[in-house]
This record gives structure tokens, sequence and C-alpha cells, in this order.
């Protein structure tokens, strides 16, 4: 039997006999729970709540919310979406500082909205879900710490970019210094005066360059690759923009839709052919950025990458280059041989010796879920059907485990829109599957294996187009070097968003 092939022993759809009733018309209350309290997580207790359902707990393992924005606390953090497209459509900010603003303001902003909405009421801290088994019709969830719940739907708002890549470097744990992941930033330990060693140059690496060398005595950035940077300035907002967004929310949104129409089109949209004219406007702009500006042939070609700008993930800078030719700071590009105590000790037997050491080595971008237990329909296990890599119908949901939803979740678009804009999407399709079980039109909704499988197929396929397949390694791709990210444009995905196809969905 092939993996995504229904075992024929188990009935598709399992209803229980306490569900059996005659008058199907009945709206049904519905209990659900949220996994992680993010921006994914908030905004579906708010949706949820707008829609009518009162029966909401969001289970956090975390003691704060946030997320993303909770975790990366690093130097120099900021979102290189723009501010006011990094909200929640409903809850636009007057008071946002820059374009692009710093993490701390995005995690005030999140505990803000949350706390007004009155989600985090519905909150359980320090409650990890361990395991989701889909049982008679409803799904039995359980916390590492032994705690029992039940719910309808399950909504996996987990997060994508979440559980830290900690490289298997030899002798890492010999370090005689303070060693952490990005993601783990430990602020006792002092910087200023002091040697910093950094490794990766994605774009948290590439930010915290900028904030910490003018801090340090030295800051030696380990460079495996190089990366295209894109230059971006980011004026603050002034108090008299602040105080006509006040005025105008109107004016606001307004500026959302702007931002939005102007990300997809000069950049988003491009990314799925890689031989458009925006491609080959931004490969110019990258270019230009680094002739421009550095002046040490030797160094500038050390920072040239030797494949095409956007096939990673896009860095956004405005100062990473004037930052990495200061005095105190050097790239180092010859591969790391061992971590010492002292330092780190590249192949050409040099030590660089560090007092602090920072693994900017981005995520495990393949997790979502795991490493909850989730165990579908007939005993099918989430584990099992994702061995190879994590899939999900239209980014949202798996066949064969009924009413689980997702939120970012597999192949979605991920890394070239807001984030935010995707989740916002995702949860007004979910809301209206929702709505096929709370008006009790049926009880259990999973996308149909065919359909799980065309979509995944016609996305293999648009991948072949994508700037991400020109040639380079990211965290885009799968372990077969397909881009698990959403190949199409986003008002293709808008629009699949809009209305569920429903033949694509099994109801029972
Ligand atoms: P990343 O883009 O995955 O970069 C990880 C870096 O670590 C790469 O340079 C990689 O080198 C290097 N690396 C990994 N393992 C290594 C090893 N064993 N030895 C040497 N180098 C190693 O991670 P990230 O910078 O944390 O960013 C992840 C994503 O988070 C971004 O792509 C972006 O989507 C998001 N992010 C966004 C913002 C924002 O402003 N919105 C800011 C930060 C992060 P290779 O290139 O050779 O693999």
């Amino acid at each position: 039997m092939r993996r995504n092939e229904p075992d024929p022993l188990v009935p598709a759809c399992r209803r229980p006999l306490w569900y059996r009733r005659d008058d199907m018309s009945d709206p049904q209350p519905l209990r659900f729970v949220v996994i992680g309290a993010g921006m994914s997580g908030i905004l579906a207790a708010i949706r949820l709540e707008e829609a009518g359902y009162e029966d909401v707990s969001i289970y956090e393992k975390a003691d704060r919310l946030g997320g993303t924005w909770r975790e990366n606390t690093y130097p120099g953090i900021a979102c290189d979406v723009p501010s006011h497209l990094y909200s929640y459509s409903f809850e636009p900010n007057p008071d946002w500082s820059h374009r692009y603003s710093p993490g701390d303001e995005i995690q005030a902003y999140l505990e803000d909205v949350a706390r007004r909405r009155g989600v985090v009421g519905r909150i359980r801290f320090g409650a990890e879900i361990a395991r989701c088994e889909h049982r008679d019709g409803r799904w039995l969830l359980e916390t590492k710490d032994g705690v029992r719940d039940e719910a309808d739907v399950v909504i996996g708002a987990t997060g994508v970019l979440h559980h830290p890549n900690v490289p298997d470097l030899p002798g890492l744990a010999d370090f005689g210094g303070a060693a952490f992941h990005s993601a783990r930033w430990d602020h006792r330990v002092p910087l200023d005066g002091r040697r910093i060693g950094i490794i990766g140059t994605g774009s948290t690496a590439v930010q915290m360059t900028a904030a910490l060398v003018h801090r340090v005595a030295k800051l030696s950035l380990f460079q495996r690759t190089a990366q295209w940077i894109a230059p971006q300035e980011n004026p603050p907002y002034t108090a008299g923009e602040k105080a006509t967004f006040a005025r105008s929310p109107e004016q606001m949104r307004e500026l959302r839709d702007v931002m939005s129409r102007m990300f997809a089109d000069n950049f988003a949209n491009a990314l799925g052919d890689a031989d458009s004219p925006q491609m080959r406007m931004i490969a110019e702009v990258c270019r230009a950025n680094l002739e421009n500006s550095v002046s040490d042939p030797v160094l500038r070609e050390k920072l040239r990458p030797s494949y095409r700008a956007a096939c990673k993930r896009l860095v956004v800078s405005p100062d990473f280059y004037q930052a990495i030719q200061r005095p105190n700071a050097e790239l180092v590009t010859e591969a790391i041989e061992r971590i010492e105590r002292g330092g780190i000790r590249t192949k050409d037997g040099r030590l660089h010796e560090l007092d602090v050491l920072v693994l900017a080595t981005g995520f495990r971008t393949d997790r979502f879920l795991r490493p909850i237990e989730v165990v579908g329909r007939g005993g099918t296990r989430l584990d099992d059907v994702w061995a190879k890599r994590p899939s999900a119908y239209l980014s949202i949901s798996i066949p064969d485990f009924p009413n689980l939803f997702l939120l970012n979740g597999p192949n979605g678009p991920v890394g070239n829109f807001s984030l935010i804009e995707v989740a916002e999407l995702q949860f007004d399709y979910v809301l209206q599957l929702v709505e096929e079980i709370r008006t009790g039109r049926c009880r259990e909704l999973s996308p149909t294996h065919a359909a799980s499988d065309r979509f995944d197929a016609d996305r293999v396929e648009a991948a072949k187009k994508t700037i991400w397949m020109t040639g380079c390694r990211s965290w885009y791709l799968d372990d077969r070097g397909v881009p698990a990210a959403w190949p199409w444009s986003f008002e293709r995905f808008r629009e699949r968003m809009a209305k569920p196809d429903f033949e694509a969905w099994e109801r029972c």
C-alpha cells in the first residue's frame, strides 16, 4: 500500500454513536484548541471569537506569548517586511517607529493586541502539547505534564522558523566562553569590548553584525556561503506621520494595501519565475550594492555569491557592508575545522580567539507540528506520513487528520510574503470549513488523498521555474532539493484561500 493511500480496513469517517442525531441542522457548540500563542495562534483566537465561537483554549509551551518575536531577541532584530504590512489587518498600529520596526516593538504589539482582544485569558502558559489523537470524531490532547483536553477542531499554529538548527561542529561543547544560538540569546553575557564570533550569514547574522560591530572589540563573521544583499533604507516615522495614522486608521489600511501590492508585484510574485524582469532587476540592485559599497576588491570578491540573487531567501540590510568593513570586523571565509576552548580553529590552522560564540545557523524548517505525536483517523501517525518530508493540502490540512488545520504550515508562502497576511487568508478559509461543521452539514473535514497528491504534483512542477531552484543551498529546499514553499503568485494564493473547493474535501 502506498503511503498516501487510505487503509481499506479503516472506515474513511468514523462517526461516534453519541453524534448520531436526527436533526443535523442544529448548530453545534464546538470546542477549539489552538496550539501556540504566536502571531498565528493569537489571530486564530481573535477570529474565532469574532465568529461567535466561545469555547477556545490556546496551549502555549512558554510562559509568554509572541512566538518568533518572543524567542528572537538578538541585538539588531527587526522585521524586513514593512511594519504596516506586518500587522493584523484589523489592528493597524499608528505607533510603529520605523518603516521596518525592531523585534521588541513587534513583541509589544502582539502582547498589546492579545491583551485588548481578551486572548490572554484563553492561553494556558507553560503547557506543551505532547500528543493529539483523533478518536471517535474528536481530538484528544495531552500536555507533557499529563493534562488532558478534548476538542472538535485543532488549530496548529506552531510556527515555521522555530526549532534552532544547532550545527554538529566538532568541539562545540569544549568552547570556554559563552556560546548560544541566535534564537536563544543569553542577555546576561556581556558583549561590550569583547571578541565575538558569529557563524552564518543569513538575515539574522547580517542584522546582528551591523548592531554589534560598534560595541565589541572584535567581530569575526564565519561565512560558509556569501549572500546577496539588497539595500534597504529604514526611515523612522515622524511624530506628524504617527499622529495622522492615529487620526485616520483608513489611511493606515490604504498604506497596508499599497505595501502589499508593491511587495507582491516587485518581489514576491516574481520569485516564481526565475527569468522575470523583476528578478533581473533585483540581481542588478544587489550587484550594484556590492560594487558601490565595498571598496576593498579582495573583500568584495569574498562577499560575492556564486549563485543568483534571491535563490536563497534574500537578505536586506542598510548597513551590513559598512559594518563588515570596519577595522574591528573580519570576514572569515576559511572553513571551520573545529571549536576549541579558546575559539574557532579554521582549516588553515588559524585559531580565531573568541569570548562569545553565536550560532546564527538558522532553523530546522521541516518540523511544523513535530515533535508533537499526532495520530489521525484509523491510527495514522503524522510522523509516518511526514517521514520523508512534511506536506499539507494548500498548506492547511492533511488527509486522514480531520478537523486539524494548520496556519503557516508546510508548502505555504513563507519567506517571501507577510506571514500575518498569509495566516489571515488561511484562517478565512479555515473558518469557512468550520462553518460546515458548525451548521451540521458535516462533522469531519479533511482533504482527499487525490486532491492532496494533485496539489503536491502541481506544486513540484511549478517549483521548477522558481528562482529557488537555480542552484544554491537554502532552507526553502526539501530533501529532494525541491522548494517546499508556495511557488505561485500571491494573487493565486489569495484566490485559493477565498473559498474552499469542497470537491477536494472529504466531508462526513
Ligand atoms: P538562515 O538563513 O538559514 O542562515 C543560516 C546561516 O548559517 C547560513 O549562512 C548557513 O550557511 C550557516 N550555517 C548553517 N550551518 C552551518 C555550519 N554547520 N557551518 C557553517 N555555517 C553554517 O538562518 P537565519 O539567518 O536565522 O534566517 C532564517 C530565516 O529567518 C530567514 O531566511 C528569514 O526568513 C527569517 N528572518 C527574517 C528576518 C527579518 O528581518 N524578517 C530576520 C532574521 C531572520 P549556508 O548559507 O552555507 O547554508
